[in-house]
């Protein structure tokens, strides 16, 4: 299964992904979470990344893409993978679509969460107050300010990336106000209704 989950930022990727590594066996990919273990390790890309990351903008397509096509190529990723927070910009899933078809692989879904705005910003208040609560290092870029400054880098840049998809017929739209455990159901079904044939046809 070769997945993408799009969504903005506090819809649920994280959680969601979570349960689809557990439920399918396959890799999270999330290249949020690679930038903010590469800022941690003060790697030249981490170094590139952590101002931009605070401010809440968006890392160079050049240097996410090279972390990924990495990330492809390592060997738990062979049986498949869910990306998580990519491709974030049109140049990004251009780019990812180059580098599936040079492995020759190709992705079986695009799943997009689906969440009303008003709401997200509250949602990574909670998120930030309830890691703090149990005493964990809060993200510096989930801030209400900068939190507003991701979610109009994502109606700018990202809301494309759903067209894009969509034009494949790769595209499902789930509900993310749901209860938990109902998105996760969605997602299943929507995993559970790939053609066999797409899954077939790849190695
Ligand atoms: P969220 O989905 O809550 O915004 P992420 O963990 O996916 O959080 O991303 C955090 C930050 O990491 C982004 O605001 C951005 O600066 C950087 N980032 C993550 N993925 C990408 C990407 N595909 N392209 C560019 N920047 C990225």
């Amino acid at each position: 299964m070769r997945l993408i989950l799009l969504g903005p930022p506090g819809a649920g990727k994280g959680t969601q992904a979570e349960k689809i590594v557990s439920g399918f066996g396959i890799p999270q990919l999330s290249t949020g979470d690679m930038l903010r273990e590469a800022v941690k390790l003060r790697t030249k890309t981490g170094l590139h990344a952590r101002e931009i990351m605070e401010r809440g903008d968006l890392v160079p397509d050049e240097l996410v893409v090279a972390v990924v096509a990495d990330r492809l190529d390592q060997p738990d990723a062979a049986n498949g993978f869910v990306l998580d927070g990519f491709p974030r910009t049109l140049a990004q899933a251009v780019a990812l679509d180059k580098e599936l078809y040079q492995r020759n692989l190709r992705l079986d879904a695009v799943l997009e969460l689906k969440v009303d705005e008003s709401i997200l910003v509250d949602r990574v208040k909670t998120r930030a107050e309830q890691m703090a609560k149990r005493g964990e290092t809060v993200r510096s870029d989930d801030t209400p300010k900068v939190c507003e400054r991701r979610l109009d880098i994502y109606r700018a840049q990202t809301v494309p990336v759903i067209e894009h998809y969509r034009s494949q017929g790769l595209l499902t739209s789930i509900d993310g106000l749901q209860p938990i455990e109902a998105v996760t159901e969605d997602l299943a079904a929507a995993i559970a209704a790939v053609p066999v044939n797409a899954i077939r046809r790849q190695k």
